[in-house]
């Protein structure tokens, strides 16, 4: 019997994640230089993991609320209020969810129908486009180019707009070029939105890794708000990604519709995360900034490495990705992630793994210690010499 076939059709058309095919053979290497995955290299401050461990203590092991413990609610909502001047009803605005991964797939199982069209700039974080297929939507690629520095414009979403587009799919900054959308540039994308009667699911879970600039919300936008399901986790800002803890904030008929799904599918996010949560929210900002500060370091590093080499690149301004071209070598960034691997022994990530506009790139996490980053750009050298 070939089980195969019993998958469903919408499964077998997601390509493998190219990142995991690479890192399977990264597992079985010694002495590997990895700056491959996008995950701090920092433990969640202690504050944090104690303040989980009190709520054990204090007997916080049940269910919570579908929508989450109403303390983590509001407090986010009081965040996001405080940061970029936008409010959200905490009861019926907002939804805990695990992690930004499933609020992803629980927006795109909300708003679309079989066949609608979803526009997703890239390069782009790999599971965008999966998410869209796994709800029955297709994902319309829109290119985005180093020329201009990845950031996404009206005229590229303009030549990708079809009659069955619904939704747009931003995440900013970015995974994985590191680019930001300034507040005039959003402006007019938020113009091309209201102009088409678009949704705008907005991923911002690398909000505070802003390095050049302030970040802005989109949901804060004039008209925006209640066309956007603004979503952020505590994942990559107070290096929390194994607590899986994430949400979603948006008007009420969206928050309700992925509620709808949530409690069925997942009934609700892991308790002792969301009362490390409220903690991370509460108390969680300063040691949260001195780790943007160490990214920051390390991101002056690695460009400045990087034109040392020779290897031409957009210098990112937030996130903690570095996305140079190796156009110039002749190679595609398969081959030239695979050459380095087995010559030096420096783990990247082809930049085609993001979208095709990828191609020509290698993505590189400086999420990683300074002696990791340094023996990276001398090894990495050394193969560029080496050819
Ligand atoms: N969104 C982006 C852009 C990411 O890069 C990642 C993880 O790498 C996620 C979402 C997933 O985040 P979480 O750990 O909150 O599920």
């Amino acid at each position: 019997m070939n089980w195969s076939e019993r998958i469903s059709p919408a499964v077998r058309s997601i390509p493998p994640s190219g990142i995991r095919r690479f890192f399977d053979i990264v597992a079985e290497m010694k002495d590997v230089v990895s700056l491959g995955v996008g995950e701090p290299d920092f433990v969640t401050p202690w504050h944090i993991r104690e303040s989980c461990v009190e709520g054990l203590q204090r007997g916080y092991t049940a269910y919570t609320s579908n929508y989450g413990l109403l303390e983590l609610r509001q407090e986010i909502a009081k965040t996001i209020c405080r940061k970029y001047g936008v409010t959200y009803d905490p009861k019926h605005e907002a939804l805990v969810t695990v992690g930004v991964s499933e609020a992803l797939d629980l927006a795109m199982r909300a708003i679309l129908a079989p066949g609608d069209e979803v526009l997703v700039p890239q390069p782009c974080y790999v599971s965008y486009p999966a998410c869209v297929t796994l709800a029955g939507g297709h994902p319309i690629p829109v290119a985005t180019t180093v020329e201009t520095e990845f950031r996404l414009t009206v005229e590229q979403l303009e030549q990708a707009i079809t009659p069955r587009t619904k939704a747009i799919l931003l995440g900013y900054p970015n995974n994985p070029t590191g680019a930001i959308m300034p507040r005039d540039e959003l402006l007019k994308i938020a113009a091309f939105a209201e102009d088409h009667d678009l949704i705008v699911i907005s991923d911002e879970i690398y909000a505070d890794l802003t390095y050049e600039g302030e970040h802005t919300c989109f949901s804060s936008l004039p008209g925006m708000r209640d066309r956007t399901i603004l979503l952020n986790g505590f994942s990559k800002a107070y290096a929390m990604t194994g607590w899986r803890i994430g949400y979603a904030l948006a008007n009420p008929d969206f928050i309700a519709a992925m509620t709808k799904i949530h409690q069925f599918t997942m009934l609700c996010a892991p308790v002792t995360a969301q009362v490390a949560a409220i903690e991370a929210l509460r108390h969680g900002e300063c040691h949260m900034n001195s780790m943007v500060a160490e990214y920051n370091r390390r991101r002056r590093l690695m460009v400045e490495g990087f034109q040392r080499i020779g290897l031409p690149c957009f210098e990112p301004k937030g996130a903690f990705y570095i996305f140079p071209s190796i156009r110039e070598t002749g190679m595609t960034s398969l081959e030239f992630a695979e050459e380095l691997l087995k010559k030096q022994k420096v783990a990247l990530v082809p930049g085609d793994a993001f979208g095709a506009s990828g191609e020509g790139f290698v993505r590189c996490s400086y999420a990683s210690s300074v002696a990791n980053l340094s023996e990276a750009l001398t090894r990495i050298e050394k193969f560029l010499k080496g050819r």
